[in-house]
């Protein structure tokens, strides 16, 4: 069974080349998570997961658990982010976020601004809308965290 199997969340090659190509040309940096399917680390190690598109945040809705942390720009369109983030310290908690809220920036059309805001939500909170419309969310409840990144 490969890797792909395992996740339940099948990429074909052709199109994961597609996706990398874009990566290169918007920046090139290998720091950034371009794996969706299998996550990344912060530096902290707690692991955290990037949407690219409407399929792929819908797949990390699903398979993510509810006490999850749920990312999103505040305004317009964004990557989702899912964290799960295990650090018992508020400072480390606030730096893993940190990092998931610079690469949502990094991976949307606002990565050229100044300041933008990021929206924190425990998943739980999150209820997926994907059949009405890919990528369609609902909020509960108003954002535990705002953070400007
Ligand atoms: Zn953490």
């Amino acid at each position: 069974m490969d890797k792909h199997q395992r996740l339940g969340n099948p990429s074909p090659p052709v199109e994961k080349h597609i996706q990398m190509e874009i990566l290169e040309k918007s920046g090139g940096h290998n720091k950034g998570c371009n794996d969706a399917s299998n996550g990344c680390h912060t530096d902290q190690g707690c692991l955290y997961w990037l949407g690219r598109n409407d399929k792929e945040n819908d797949v990390l809705l699903s398979t993510s658990r509810q006490n999850d942390w749920w990312l999103h720009l505040s305004k317009g369109a964004s990557p989702h982010g899912i964290l799960r983030c295990a650090c018992s310290s508020e400072g480390d908690k606030r730096r893993c976020i940190g990092k998931v809220c610079g690469e949502i920036k990094a991976h949307s059309k606002q990565a050229g601004a100044r300041k933008v805001s990021v929206d924190v939500h425990m998943r739980r909170n999150v209820k997926s809308l994907k059949n009405k419309k890919d990528g369609l969310v609902e909020l509960k409840k108003k954002p535990d965290h705002v953070m400007a990144v």
